[in-house]
């Protein structure tokens, strides 16, 4: 195969409930996983009926161009279906983008510390990545536009950023994509919206309007409460739209994780209460560690990274202390964080087991 193929440092999950119960001899029930950002309400009721429902066409092949789910994405965000591209997660938005856009020996502009398919999707076409040394652990935009390159094809934006949590403003966005040259395609990947507080939200559909360049990305992994079914989807001019979906593979969507994120998308009283609930468990969690004396991240996700060492081994050496009582977090190493832990906010109780294990760790 090819070099930059080998090259490739594999994608590190969250460990599964299943694999620390049996490493560490837990039952699997005591288990609290804050790993993966993932919804602590698991998925909304409706999209589970309306997936039961689905159950009985499923010797069926899906809708292959996803008709219901692009109505539904076409109702709730004001843009015609042909301005829509279904993923199997947005990861799987992100992977097309960088084939539709990017050949071998071209570039790729994104943030340190951002996230880590970035660097997956650059890797997988063989481009080089440009990576911008982050600002206060977000992105750097003025040192970003400063670094594209004649080459470079495809420019990475997290907004809020995992693994940090960062925010940037809709001024400071929008300064940024006037300044990008228009041969370079902005993937906007806006997984944590959902969360954001009203007073903090904006339009990027506008901007997908004004932009032919510019590519939003959304999931219904996090607030919508679907990471196990897989679906994302980008919003983009048709011109861009139709180059994504010739890559895109046909059934990429599958038939029950279409219908429930019909259902899910239409949940306005879950996607409230996710973010609600998500908002007091990060007061929770950040009065913990101020009365604990914890550097964290201000984060604007459903997640926060917190300091807990100040040498390089204490990320990898907490988390394992951790893993001992049942607690599963994010270590951030392979990030470059090697003193911090990314917690996903959970349920009241999940954090207050989280924060007893940590006061127990850290002595
Ligand atoms: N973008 C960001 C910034 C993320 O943190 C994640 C989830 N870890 C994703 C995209 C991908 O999520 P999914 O493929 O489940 O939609």
């Amino acid at each position: 195969g090819p070099e930059y193929v080998r090259a490739i440092a594999p994608y590190q999950a969250g460990k599964p409930i299943s694999e620390v119960a049996r490493e560490f001899g837990l039952d699997e029930a005591s288990i609290v996983k804050l790993a993966s950002n993932e919804n602590p309400l698991g998925m909304p009721e409706s999209a589970k009926q309306a997936m039961l429902a689905e159950m009985k066409e499923i010797g069926r092949y899906p809708d292959a161009n996803g008709f219901q789910l692009k109505a539904a994405v076409s109702e709730k965000y004001g843009v015609p279906q042909d301005w829509i591209t279904l993923g199997n997660g947005s990861n799987d938005i992100l992977e097309i983008a960088a084939h539709a856009f990017v050949q071998p020996n071209q570039s790729v502009v994104y943030a340190e510390y951002s996230f880590a398919v970035y660097a997956l999707a650059t890797q997988a076409v063989g481009a080089r990545a440009i990576v911008v040394p982050a600002k206060d652990f977000g992105h750097d935009l003025q040192a970003m536009t400063k670094a594209i390159q004649p080459d470079t094809r495809l420019v990475f934006i997290a907004n809020p950023n995992n693994p940090t949590g960062t925010f940037l403003p809709a001024a400071e966005l929008e300064a940024f994509l006037k300044q990008v040259p228009p041969n370079v395609v902005v993937v906007l990947d806006e997984a944590y919206n959902e969360y954001l507080d009203p007073s903090l939200q904006y339009d990027s559909i506008a901007w997908v309007r004004q932009y032919p360049n510019l590519l939003v990305s959304r999931t219904m992994s996090k607030a919508y409460g679907l990471a196990g079914l897989r679906v994302g989807f980008g919003i983009a001019q048709p011109q861009l739209t139709d180059l994504l979906n010739r890559i895109r593979q046909p059934f990429n969507v599958n038939s029950l994780a279409q219908a429930a994120a019909v259902a899910a998308l239409n949940d306005t009283a879950f996607l409230r209460k996710s973010a609600e609930l998500n908002r007091s468990g990060y007061r929770q969690l950040t009065r913990a560690f101020e009365v604990m004396g914890l550097e964290y991240v201000p984060s604007f996700g459903n997640f926060v990274l917190v300091r807990v060492g100040q040498d390089d081994g204490a990320g990898a050496r907490v988390n394992l202390a951790l893993l001992k009582q049942g607690i599963i977090v994010r270590p951030v190493g392979a990030y470059g964080l090697p003193q911090w832990l990314r917690i996903s906010i959970g349920l009241p109780e999940e954090n207050e087991a989280f924060l007893a294990a940590l006061k127990r760790t850290l002595g």
